[in-house]
């Protein structure tokens, strides 16, 4: 079978290669999965068709639907073929282990794949030899599967503005952002060898996203293929993500009224996915500070938008946007960032009016 000899392509101090499920994984936690895979690991189950799916999980250790799903869907195979083969990286397990997004002496393990400005880390190593080995797999498609902090929906994000990209998508869920930046991630990376998504499943701890995120790779496995025209119109919602809001390393912020430089509406994460209008309030700059939120453009080779004004100490839109992953986490706003603004778009990457 196509696979990996006994030696491995791959050195094993890196990256560790299986072609069978250890015992364990059927139903360990991913806190406990140190315990039985001793680092990143990429597994390769065979299966009936010719075209594997890839899927990721675990990019970030605290993110554990992923695994879940994956578990659901082992033991629900378990002594039956798979319809198709089935390759899958399980990325972070240290940070896992800590139950933490990323551990502090290693790069983002979703800002570290081909593409990405991180180019010698030893993380770029292992993410280069994992996207050419499935490269070489020739894959019918390939899957990410995150958490995120905030109250959001559940949203497939995707890399290129095609057809067998958006069913991709759309086939978990109604909303679909396209996205340029951050550069690194997994979706960018695989979108030049496949049709790529990653999902984002909410916040983990709700249970029945484990089981909705089981029916969707097992539909992938069993999908012969994915339309190359486009679906109607009213069947999804296309965004792009525009601006990536950071509070400046320097700021203290509150989300309780206490004295700090950005004191942030308590009800931050309830505005992703509304549609605001000019002059919509994301909380208040104390009148001493002068420090301002860091507004990254999150569209290649443009400039970032002059998109948030401090008007009477308001922290407030300049134009209409629609937030996504903004959230209330500490830890989620200091390792990465407050959360994005995007606009509708069609098909074609122009904004709707
Ligand atoms: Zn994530």
């Amino acid at each position: 079978m196509k696979g990996f000899s006994d030696e491995g392509d791959i050195p094993r101090r890196d990256l560790i290669s299986l072609n069978k499920v250890p015992e364990a994984l059927y139903t360990c936690t991913a806190t406990e999965l140190w315990q039985h895979l001793n680092g990143p690991t990429l597994l390769h189950l065979s299966g009936k068709e010719d075209t594997p799916l890839f899927l990721t999980i675990l990019l970030h250790g605290n993110e554990h639907t992923g695994f879940e799903a994956l578990k659901l869907i082992l033991n629900r195979y378990r002594n039956k073929q798979f319809p198709r083969p089935l390759i899958i990286f399980i990325g972070n397990i240290a940070a896992a282990k800590a139950n933490t997004r990323t551990l502090s002496n290693q790069i983002d393990f979703n800002r570290c794949w081909p593409g990405t400005p991180h180019k010698t880390s030893k993380e770029a190593a292992i993410m280069a030899k994992v996207t050419s080995y499935v490269q070489s797999q020739r894959p019918f498609a390939s899957v990410d599967i995150h958490n995120n902090t905030g109250k959001n929906p559940h949203y497939g994000c995707i890399n290129r503005l095609e057809p067998a990209y958006i069913h991709l998508a759309k086939l978990f869920a109604k909303d679909i952002v396209y996205f340029e930046r951050p550069l690194g991630v997994q979706s960018a990376a695989l979108a030049s060898i496949c049709p790529a998504v990653t999902i984002e499943c909410g916040r983990i701890g709700e249970s029945a996203i484990n089981e909705e995120t089981a029916a969707y790779i097992d539909r992938l496995l069993n999908l012969k293929e994915l339309p190359t025209n486009l679906p109607s119109p009213d069947e999804f919602t296309l965004l792009q993500t525009i601006s990536i809001i950071k509070l400046p390393e320097d700021a203290s912020f509150s989300f309780n009224g206490t004295a700090a430089d950005f004191i942030l509406r308590p009800d931050l994460d309830e505005l992703n996915f509304q549609k605001l209008s000019p002059g919509a309030s994301l909380g208040v700059r104390c009148s001493k500070s002068q420090k301002q939120l860091e507004i990254l453009s999150a569209i290649q080779d443009q400039p970032p938008q002059d998109i948030i004004e401090y008007k009477d100490n308001e922290v407030r839109l300049k134009q209409t946007a629609i937030p996504a992953m903004l959230t209330l986490d500490t830890n989620a706003i200091r390792s990465d960032c407050l959360g994005y603004l995007m606009q509708e778009i069609n098909e074609r990457g122009a904004p709707l009016k």
